[in-house]
Parts: C-alpha cells; sequence; structure tokens
C-alpha cells in the first residue's frame, strides 16, 4: 500500500493536478495516514490534525478536517474496520477541526467536545444558516471525562483556557498519546481567538498545567506546525510554545507602555523577540490579540 501511496504522490507532483480517488469516486488529493505506536496516530490533509486510534474492531477519531478531507480520512479507517467509529471528539470549535464532523454522521456512536466547544459552534453554525451542516457533540466534557474502549482508554481533559474557551486534549492511556488540538502551533504563528474566549494569559498557565500532567513519556499530536516541522512532538515542543506566548506577552506589554499604537506595531514587526522560532502567516494575529488582552493594564 505505501508503494502506491508513494507512487500517487510522485505522479501527483508530476501532473501537477488532482489525481482520481478511487476509495470515494471523485477527484481529490488524499492525505497521509501515519500510526505512531499502539494504534494511534494521526491524518494529515488540509485543516487541523487528525487523530485517531485504529483497530479491526474499534476506532476514535479526533477532529474532521473538512467534509472532502474528511471523507478521505474515514476510507483510511474502512481500509481495515467496517464498525461504527465508537467516538468522534473535537478538540474545540474551529471549523478546520470541525467541518467534516458531518460525513461521519451515520457512522459515529458518540460525538464528544467541551461544553465551550459545542456552545461556540451551535453559534457559528446558527450565524451561517448551516446548523444542518455540521455534527454537534452529544456527550459533554466540563472538566474531564473517560471512555473505555475494548483495549484502550480514552481521555478527555481541560486544562482551562487557551486557543479558545473550549480545548480539550485527548489522551490514549495505553498508547500514551495524548492529542493537543490547537493548543500548539508548532513554530508557526497561532491563531488566538479571543472572541472565542482566548486568553495569552491563561494559555501560558493551561500549557504549564498540560506539561505537569503527561509523563515523560508522553508523544503529542498538535493541531498545525510550520511545514519544516512536525505535528507529532514532546514536551520540549509544549514549552517552546509556552514560551513563544511568554515572550509575545512581554513585547505587546513593552510596546503598550512606551505608547505604540497597535497600527504601528503591526508596521514594524515580522517576529517576536526570544521566540524566532516562530515565522510563517500571521504574527498580525498575535500583536492584535496581544493588545485586545494588554493594551488597559
Ligand atoms: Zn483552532
Amino acid at each position: 500500500m505505501k508503494n502506491r501511496r508513494e507512487f500517487l504522490k510522485q505522479s501527483a507532483a508530476i501532473a501537477g493536478f488532482a489525481w482520481l480517488n478511487p476509495l470515494i469516486g471523485h477527484f481529490s488529493f488524499a492525505g497521509n495516514m501515519t500510526m505512531i505506536r499502539g494504534n494511534v496516530g494521526y491524518y494529515t490533509e488540509r485543516g487541523g490534525t487528525i487523530g485517531c486510534y485504529l483497530t479491526k474492531d474499534q476506532s476514535v477519531v479526533i477532529d474532521t478536517q473538512f467534509p472532502e478531507q474528511a471523507a478521505n480520512m474515514l476510507a483510511e479507517i474502512r481500509k481495515v474496520n467496517a464498525n461504527k467509529i465508537n467516538l468522534l471528539i473535537n478538540t474545540h470549535h474551529h471549523g478546520d477541526h470541525t467541518a467534516g464532523n458531518i460525513v461521519f454522521k451515520d457512522v459515529v456512536d458518540r460525538v464528544v467536545s467541551h461544553e465551550n466547544c459545542r456552545i461556540n459552534l451551535e453559534k457559528t453554525a446558527l450565524a451561517q444558516n448551516a446548523l444542518d451542516k455540521n455534527l454537534l457533540a452529544d456527550t459533554i466534557v466540563i472538566d474531564k471525562a473517560s471512555f473505555k474502549l475494548a483495549k484502550e482508554y480514552v481521555e478527555c481533559r481541560y486544562f482551562g483556557r487557551g486557543h479558545t474557551n473550549g480545548d480539550i486534549v485527548v489522551h490514549f492511556e495505553n498508547a500514551n498519546i495524548a492529542h493537543v488540538g490547537d493548543l500548539v502551533f508548532n513554530r508557526r504563528f497561532p491563531f488566538i481567538d479571543v472572541p472565542g474566549g482566548a486568553s495569552i494569559d491563561q494559555w501560558i498557565e493551561t500549557l504549564e498545567k498540560i506539561v505537569k500532567y503527561y509523563d515523560k513519556d508522553t508523544i503529542f499530536i498538535c493541531g498545525h506546525a510550520n511545514e519544516k516541522y512536525p505535528v507529532q512532538i514532546n514536551k520540549s515542543d509544549i514549552r517552546a510554545m509556552q514560551n513563544y506566548l511568554d515572550k509575545l506577552r512581554i513585547y505587546i506589554k513593552q510596546q503598550v507602555k512606551d505608547g505604540l499604537t497597535e497600527e504601528a506595531v503591526i508596521a514594524k514587526t515580522t517576529i517576536i523577540p526570544g521566540a524566532e522560532e516562530w515565522t510563517g502567516d500571521g504574527v498580525v494575529r498575535s500583536i492584535k490579540a496581544g493588545f485586545a488582552e494588554y493594551k488597559t493594564m
């Protein structure tokens, strides 16, 4: 199968256009499924990284990207497992993590999210008159929730506000792999969703709790990474994300103290001093979120 995938990748690169995906019967760039250990892995295509647990009898999906990508990912599951998906868990409400939920509508037993994730997603869907294009959680996490599978335990835990006000970490206990959603952007400027309940101060605290809660062998999966960096990360990468947010906080507070306007700071900033590994598009989003939080101190 790997050879075939490699071949498809190469032919796509040569041809420069989409190929026919025989699994779902329409033109599509399929993504990549990477298994890490203990039947847990991740799927990347377009949008936030999808986590998965997959055996021939049971499966769990964490986040769903967009409908086309969700269908491609479901096709990967169907290569080994024809049963209902046991759990679909959303790490938070953003569209690049939840828009594909609808693809799982009739093939999943339970849909799980934090209560604020559900509230935010429902609000967004209603505003777009698109409730029928969404699949909302039927099982709500407040502080924590655990689910028992035949050979694995899944623990969802809320550590506090961060990227939004409804981010949960999903831990496969036997595999010891945790999906942290968008609480970590690996070396890439993060989206800090202030209207969605984000807080830089709280995000730093939340990451502190996460680093302390999991052990030294835990492997983490994050929602997004700079193209030169992986989405499979470890505690030092979480510490690095925490450092980015801390340096952002220090930088914005200093600019406010110096009397600079948000526009002036945007005009002169391409990198946050002390967190130079963070690059890409989107430093503006960090500056705006920083001003929203610290402009009146
Ligand atoms: Zn997000």
